[in-house]
Formats: C-alpha cells, structure tokens, sequence
C-alpha cells in the first residue's frame, strides 16, 4: 500500500479506486468475496458488507467501512467526502454499468484516470513470505498428484480420478483446485484444455494430468503425461521432445532475460523434432493470487523476466486425433537462473 501510495502522483492520481478482488486481497489481506478499495497517501478505506464485519475486522489494518447497500454508493460519498479530485481505477477490472454508476456521481472537476494492470504488475514479482506460500501450494500439488496415482485403478474415469485429485488436495490442506481439474487419456489428450468425461480410462494410452492447488490464496499448476501399460515407440520420442523443450526453456530462464527468448526456447527444439506446429499455447504464465497473471511467458511478450517472478514453463504437442503430451513445472525466477519448485519428476512414467 505504501509502495502504491507513493506512486500515484507518478499517475497523476490523488487516489486508486481498487476494484479487481485478487488485488484487493494484495493490498489488504482481505479475502471476503465483496470488497473495493480506496486508497490514497494518507489513508486506506476497504469497503464490505455486513457479512464480513468480523472477518474485516480480524484481517485488514484499513479502516473498515461496512455498507448495507452497493458498495459503490459509499465509495461514491467518500469521494465526494475527502474531495477527491483525480482517481485512478482498474479499467480491465471495472463492470461498465459501476463506472457508469460513479462517473455519474462523480463531484464536479473531479475525473477517473484509467490504468492498465497496474496493481498486477507490482504483483510480478513475489515476496519472500508469497514465495515461501507458492512453495507450499506446490508442495501439496505434487504429494496430492501421487496419493491420487496410488488409487488409480484400471477402468477408472476420467472424472472419477479428477475427483481423486480433487479430494487429494483439500485432504492435504488445500481450500480448493487453482482450476477445474484436467483428466485427458488418450485421443482427448490432444485438447489443450479438456473435461474429465465419464469415459473409463483405457489402458496402452496417454493420460494427461494438469492441476493446481491454491492454499492460502496462492496457486500452483503442474501437468505430468504418463503412459498407461505399453507405449509406442514414437510416443516415447515425442515425450523426450517436448521434455527436452521444457528443459530448454528452463535453462534460458534467468534475472533480466525476455520472456520471448524463453518461449523461444521450447519452440526452436520442438522445431528440431518437427512438432512446432503442435504446440499451439505459450510456453507459460506467471502464478500467484491468480492462477494466470503476468508475466506471459509468449512469442510476442517484450517484458524481461525479474527476479522473484513466480512462472510456469508448460511446452505441449498436440496431434488431433492421436492425443498430447505437455509437462509442465511452477518454477522461481533467481539471479543467476531458476530455480524448479515441482518435486515430481518428468522421467517417462508407466503406469
Ligand atoms: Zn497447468
Ligand atoms: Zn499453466
């Protein structure tokens, strides 16, 4: 809140109106699901509603204003209160009737300024205490992905082992999956962002495993491809490919090198093995509150990678018709390089 206080007059801003909730959360510790923020240099003031009156009061250090109406309309006469002339807020991250509503209401002479992604990016790069939480959710990520492989049984559907995965997570003190749960075996594999259907799970096939669990409000994201009985040989040399690309773009990650240049990585040893034109996604998204949140690690993505940013590395093939492949780790950007936070290994696994 300090660090933002002093920048608003770099924005031409006497005050930030923080609509986006993860952000919220950020600045304030504040985890209810209804709540703006106004924030200026010399004061915080978190608007809620009276069902978290007591669970304000226990986790915010901001003065609590409880509304029974829309929080808007109290956000509105503190502006008008405190003579707020120049308000920075959140333009991807405000519904259009909200903004319509405060403009309106808006005192005379007194105007928005629009930001883009401001708060998410002092978000980048992450805290000793968030690393040490994303350590954590990743953690439980890898130790509830084998306690869920332990009860696998041949026949199992996919949404059955979801559930598995599901269960495992909250059992070893995650609050919820980062994301609905991917199960894909066989030809569904080759869909980047499948549902766990009711099919059971055949055997001699890919299966493919992405899943996040959030613990403590930070995410983590792994996916594994194993393979079910017999593999065939040239699906053994397309799994080395596309962990040879993921081991690439991990070794180009260090402080101060362009996101592209690593997704540059995976795609030039994907190209080697011909398969670049399987892989059909960005080599990997930073993590934290949310389970997608800047940096992208993407073709076109300009931004230098920093130290502290928390990213996943998550090259794929997909082959429509046959099934894919895509590994993926939750990795921390260091000075000298990264380092790997997944525990579970990416050796070819037959299960
Ligand atoms: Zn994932
Ligand atoms: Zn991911």
């Amino acid at each position: 809140r300090q660090l933002l206080a002093a920048h608003l007059h770099a924005i031409d801003a006497e005050a930030f109106l923080v609509t986006a909730l993860p952000n919220v959360r950020y600045l304030t510790g504040f985890t209810g699901s209804n709540a703006v923020l106004l924030l200026t240099p010399s004061r915080a003031i978190l608007f809620t509603d009276p069902r978290y009156t007591l669970q304000s009061s226990q986790e915010t250090t901001c003065t609590v204003r409880i509304s029974k109406g829309p929080l808007l309309k109290a956000v509105a006469s503190a502006i008008s209160r405190h003579q707020l002339r120049s308000i920075a807020f959140e333009r991807q991250q405000i519904p259009y009737h909200a903004y319509e509503f405060l403009h309106d209401k808006l005192p005379p002479r007194a105007r928005f300024v629009p930001t883009d992604l401001y708060i998410e990016s002092l978000r980048m790069v992450k805290s000793p205490a968030e690393i040490d939480l994303i350590r954590r959710a990743v953690l439980t990520n890898s130790q509830a992905f084998d306690a869920a492989l332990r009860q696998f049984k041949q026949g199992m559907a996919e949404a059955e082992l979801a559930a598995e995965i599901d269960f495992q997570m909250r059992r070893l003190g995650a609050e919820s999956p980062s994301f609905d749960t991917i199960v894909a075996s066989g030809s569904r594999a080759a869909l980047p962002h499948a549902h766990p259907t009711s099919n059971p799970i055949q055997p001699n096939q890919l299966l493919l495993i992405d899943m996040g669990a959030t613990q403590q409000g930070y995410a983590s994201d792994m996916t594994r491809t194993l393979f079910l009985g017999r593999s065939s040989r040239l699906w053994k040399q397309r799994y080395q490919a596309v962990l040879e690309a993921q081991l690439a773009a991990i070794g180009s990650i260090r402080h101060g090198v362009h996101a592209h240049s690593v997704d540059a990585a995976a795609r030039n040893v994907l190209a080697t093995h011909k398969l670049d034109s399987a892989f059909t996604h960005s080599t990997g998204h930073g993590l934290g509150l949310e389970i997608h949140e800047p940096p992208r690690i993407g073709k076109k993505e300009k931004r230098r990678l920093l130290a502290g940013m928390v990213v996943t590395v998550e090259p794929g093939i997909y082959l429509e018709g046959e099934g894919g492949i895509r590994i993926e780790d939750t990795v921390l950007v260091t000075e000298k390089g990264c380092e790997i936070l997944t525990p579970t290994t990416k050796k070819l696994t037959q299960i």
